[in-house]
């Protein structure tokens, strides 16, 4: 018997389906799709059209984004639902898309009780609370087997954020072990600073040095689109990461 779920899930899959040919146009200039598994291909069209139902996806900065860059945009932000349900994303609702990179003020309040003003140019941000925002040239940069992709990254940080501050410690999954999670994520975020600082070649982008919560970010991006490297880098991360995923993209018919 289908659950309340199971039958809105079919109800949205079957009234609004992406059509055959966009969702194929889409694919081509996306690699990172075409390196999935036929079944995995069709989980992700799947999550993917659930989640245009869900989330409302804006344009900014004078952008309207078609047809094909929502089903692109999609396509990228559903990689994480692969092997995770859209609950998962319960703590946003909207895409917002600028065509570049855009300026964001933000205010704070120091421990003085004064405000400050601060101007940044940025390509992708996710605060605790409000929508995703991404710059359309990156999100096209994104998806390319490199390791870059934005989409992934500001979404990790979301996921993050689901159990408070992003600190690269998401909700793990039952079963998981914390201490497991910990250990594998401070060795490999220490040997990133200490590569870093020290001038020597990164496996990662140099970016995850920055602070552990952008480690996890650029681990996801890594895990998503060159997971071979990653798991050479960083087996440890890679596991914990197959596990936070449930699935494994060296072995995709083994469910972790
Ligand atoms: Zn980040």
């Amino acid at each position: 018997m289908w659950s309340l779920r199971d039958w809105r899930r079919r109800c949205i899959l079957a009234r609004h389906p992406i059509p055959d040919a966009l969702w194929q146009a889409v694919s081509r200039r996306l690699p990172v799709i075409a390196a999935l598994t036929p079944g995995e291909q069709t989980r992700l069209r799947e999550q993917a059209t659930l989640l245009l139902a869900a989330k409302t996806i804006s344009g900014a900065g004078g952008l309207d984004p078609d047809a094909a860059m929502r089903v692109h945009i999609a396509a990228l932000a559903a990689l994480p639902l692969l092997g995770l349900d859209l609950d998962w994303y319960d703590n946003w609702h909207e895409i917002v898309v600028y065509p570049d990179t855009f300026v964001q003020e933000h205010e704070w309040e120091d421990e003085f009780g004064v405000m400050h003003r601060e101007r940044r140019e940025l390509d992708g941000e996710s605060w605790q609370q409000g929508p995703l925002v991404l710059a359309w040239h990156e999100i096209e940069a994104s998806g390319q087997g490199s390791g870059f992709n934005l989409v992934v990254h500001e979404i990790a940080h979301k996921l993050d954020m689901q159990n408070g501050d992003a600190n690269g410690y998401p909700p793990l999954q039952r079963g998981m072990s914390h201490a497991d999670w910990n250990a594998a994520f401070s060795a490999a975020y220490e040997d990133m600073v200490r590569r870093d600082e020290s001038g020597m070649e990164t496996p990662l982008d140099p970016y995850a040095a920055d602070a552990p919560e952008e480690f996890f970010a650029v681990a996801c991006e890594a895990y998503f689109e060159i997971p071979a490297q990653l798991h050479a880098a960083y087996p440890a991360v890679y596991d914990q990461l197959c596990l936070f995923f449930r699935r494994d993209p060296l072995a995709p018919s083994a469910v972790p």
